[in-house]
């Protein structure tokens, strides 16, 4: 299970003695074990939307759901740093299926796994992309999953796009993005995205939302507050709640611990309580 350099995606060699009929049927056959799919979308880079993908996906764990997290990210995956799963690769298991990276009883995983460092650049057209994401789907055995999490790359291109269309109807978007007027402005593409595909919006997250000072307890608006939700009112759907800027948050997932695992009490933690049990509310439970 290599790629990178070559630029051949695992799927190439299979897919060509595959007929397309089998294929969807293999499909199919997984994806039905799977209950809900969550795709994290953002407008733009650098919102947080790795941050609350991963977050979400340990948080949904340690409500007791069984949780698959998967990265599209094929040109920035950061789902494996995150986890501290650099090193990680995945085995193929007699089936022929891939055998997801498992952490904490959370089954990952990234195209990360397939490069042969970190470094390394992908650079892969629309088609080989489509046919890695299809194969990660298709051939990873993630079991049975209440909830897989997938980890889209920003914008609305061919990444998200192929995911979409893959994952049929048991699918929901959650958005994540931060307050400023030129980061939700990207939103509504995201929304409109979501609607000219038919994937319901499960809602919008705004990440990043004001900051207590640890030193007298005030809280400073430093990139405002409010633009997500406003946005999400206007655009007509659902808001899931506020994120705060919380350094800890930044830093442990920097170094590769997911934030909620260890901080449930805090402001911050309780905030992402507060979006699991809503999208808990709207995607299904
Ligand atoms: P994206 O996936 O949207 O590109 P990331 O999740 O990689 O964004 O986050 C970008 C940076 O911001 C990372 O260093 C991350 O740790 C940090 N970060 C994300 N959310 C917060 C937050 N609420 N408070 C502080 N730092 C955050």
């Amino acid at each position: 299970m290599r790629g990178g350099r070559e630029h051949t995606p695992p799927a190439a060699a299979a897919a060509g003695a595959r007929d397309e009929a089998g294929d969807r049927r293999a499909l199919e056959r997984r994806l039905r074990r799977i209950r809900h799919t969550i795709i994290v979308l953002s407008g733009k880079g650098g919102v947080g939307k790795s941050t609350v993908a991963v977050n979400l996906a340990v948080a949904l764990g340690l409500d007791g759901r069984r949780v698959g997290l998967l990265d599209i990210d094929i040109h920035g995956p950061s789902v494996p740093k995150m986890l501290r799963l650099e090193r990680a690769s995945v085995e193929a298991a007699d089936d022929g299926s891939i055998v997801p990276v498992e952490i904490g009883g959370l089954k990952v995983m990234s195209i990360g796994f397939l490069l042969r460092d970190r470094d390394e650049a992908v650079i892969w057209r629309g088609p080989l992309k489509t046919g890695v994401i299809r194969q990660f789907l298709r051939d990873v055995a993630w079991g049975d999953l209440d909830y897989l999490v997938v980890d889209s790359p920003p914008g609305t291109g061919d990444e998200p796009l192929s995911v979409c269309q893959l994952v049929g109807e048991a699918a929901g978007a959650v958005i994540v993005t931060t307050p400023q007027d030129v980061a939700t402005a990207d939103v509504r593409r995201s929304i409109g995205f979501c609607r000219a595909l038919d994937l319901p919006v499960i809602g919008v997250i705004e990440n990043m939302s004001g900051f207590t000072c640890p030193g007298c307890g005030r809280r400073l608006d430093i990139f405002r507050t409010g633009g997500g939700e406003r946005m999400a009112r206007e655009t007509g759907v659902p808001f899931l709640g506020r994120i705060p800027i919380e350094p800890a948050l930044g830093e442990t997932c920097d170094e590769g611990l997911p934030y909620v695992h260890r901080h449930a009490r805090t402001e911050t933690g309780q905030a992402f309580r507060r979006v699991v049990d809503s999208i808990l509310e709207r995607a299904g439970r």
